[in-house]
């Protein structure tokens, strides 16, 4: 049990005391570990690398396994270093990224149809693959309520709401302010609307059963081993690592928002961004249920939003928003601000303890959709899910390695977009602060 002496409330003011005691590390990673293994050897040969062990990596290991097909899966951390095990845990369709109306303004109806039916898919693929494989991950359709920060968003994202039920058939209904402590115990909201469909899980255990089905199944999944080139080889890929070289028939990559330059077509097409979380001490059970009366999960309207719900079995409070990245990761400082939102829309949390804090990276794409495909150089690809990631990276990891074996039903309406690179990437990068910030005033102001 984690001692902490920091208070959501100090936290928010900045005033820690010298002996803090707070964790800098996923409040999932508790109930699942990450394992250090000693060095394993590499195989010299592989039908299939996958260089990233995150959801994306090993659903794609999942798929190629189950057809019989070798898979290798690489990271240069420890097995799950990546945003998988860092989530909060909220799954949703990915539909709330665009509102249907804008989303076939840029793509038409026809292919906008396809990729609102396909986010629904996606969701029910999830649920489907944690079923089967019968992982234990607390997963459960608790229902997302999303928050209006503004009378206007309320009735924009009511109008929108309509449109995804006639063109996918998302059920959802509006919850207006007057009403609105049925659903979370704040009044710093004009109403919000539930998607009873949209899911939560324990990111650390369902990581954890996504390594042990890929194990189970024959695969490999190497931590500390960092893909450092990857060179054409006759029909064949040789995969430079920081411990030997492998020879592979296809390789994946699947390192979303920690995609650097191994391969510089995507790297130019990824800028990653920080999110971060913390996490509250064990609540007293009355408050804890009078603060979220339904165990949905939360978010909200804003352009730079934060999000919430509670740790499955667990009163705790998960709170997330983006963060900015300090030089270190375990500086407070970075925090600051989740405590601050946090307090504002429970300030009956302001004595509550903080007992982890952490932070990860999401792949953002330049024009806000994931993309899937094949390089120039005859690489796979499933990246850039934009923050919502859950299910879009669990389902595109199946699709990939489908698209790997050659078979037609990893088609996908995301098959045919075009990829930009971000023009400018270095300077992309670096705006990511001064972007935010200029949303932040923005949001503020609305
Ligand atoms: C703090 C946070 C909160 C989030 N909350 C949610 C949420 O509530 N709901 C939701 O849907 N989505 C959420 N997301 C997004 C979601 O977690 C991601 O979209 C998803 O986990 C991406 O999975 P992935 O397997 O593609 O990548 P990751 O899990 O990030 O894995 C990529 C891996 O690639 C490895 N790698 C990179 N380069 C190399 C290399 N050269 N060699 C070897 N390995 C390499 C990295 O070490 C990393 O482990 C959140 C993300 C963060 C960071």
């Amino acid at each position: 049990m984690t001692q902490s002496n920091v208070t959501a409330g100090q936290l928010a003011l900045g005033r820690l005391p010298s002996d803090a005691g707070l964790k800098f590390q996923p409040y999932w990673w508790d109930a699942a570990p990450r394992q250090h293994q000693a060095d394993e050897d590499l195989p010299h040969h592989a039908e299939t690398v996958i260089v990233g062990s995150g959801f994306t990596g090993l659903s794609a290991a999942l798929t190629l396994q189950g057809a019989g097909r070798g898979a290798v899966v690489l990271d240069r951390g420890v097995v799950g270093f990546g945003a998988s095990t860092r989530n909060g845990g909220q799954i949703g369709s990915g539909n709330q990224k665009f509102r249907v109306k804008r989303l076939i303004a840029l793509r038409g109806e026809a292919k906008a149809t396809a990729m609102l039916r396909e986010g629904v898919d996606m969701l029910d693929y999830i649920e489907t693959l944690i079923r089967n494989e019968r992982i234990e991950c607390y997963f459960e359709r608790c229902g997302r309520f999303r928050a209006a920060m503004h009378p206007d968003h309320y009735e924009a994202m009511a109008r929108d709401l309509e449109d995804l039920k006639a063109v996918c058939g998302v059920e959802s209904f509006m919850v207006p302010r007057a009403d609105q402590r049925s659903e979370v115990a704040s009044d710093v909201f004009f109403g919000g609307s539930v998607l009873p469909a949209d899911a939560s899980l324990h990111p650390g255990l369902y990581h954890a059963g996504l390594v042990a089905r890929v194990r189970e199944k024959g695969g490999r999944v190497i931590g500390n081993t960092a893909v450092e080139h990857i060179d054409r080889d006759g029909g064949s890929f040789r995969v430079q690592t920081a411990r030997g070289a492998i020879l592979a028939k296809s390789v994946i990559i699947a390192t979303n928002g920690y995609t650097d330059r191994l391969v510089p077509e995507l790297g130019r097409r990824i800028v990653p961004i920080g999110s971060g979380l913390i996490a509250t001490e064990r609540l007293p059970q009355n408050l804890f249920d009078a603060l979220l009366p339904n165990k949905r999960v939360y978010g909200n309207t804003n352009r730079v939003f934060y999000y919430f719900r509670g740790a499955p079995d667990e009163n705790r409070i998960i709170w997330g928003g983006r963060v900015g990245r300090t030089a270190s990761s375990g500086d407070a400082r970075n925090y600051r601000h989740l405590a601050r939102d946090m307090v504002r829309v429970f300030p009956q949390l302001d004595s509550a303890a903080i007992t982890h804090a952490w932070d990860g990276m999401i792949g953002y794409t330049f024009d806000e959709v994931p993309h899937i495909g094949r390089t120039s150089g005859g690489v796979h690809y499933a990246l850039g899910y934009c923050g919502t990631g859950v299910s879009r990276a669990t389902y595109f990891g199946h699709k990939i390695a489908l698209q790997v074996m050659d078979d037609a039903r990893g088609r996908t309406s995301f098959d045919d977009l075009a990829f930009p690179a971000f023009p400018a990437h270095p300077i992309a990068k670096r705006a990511v602060p001064v972007v935010e910030t200029w949303y932040r005033i923005r949001d503020a102001m609305k």
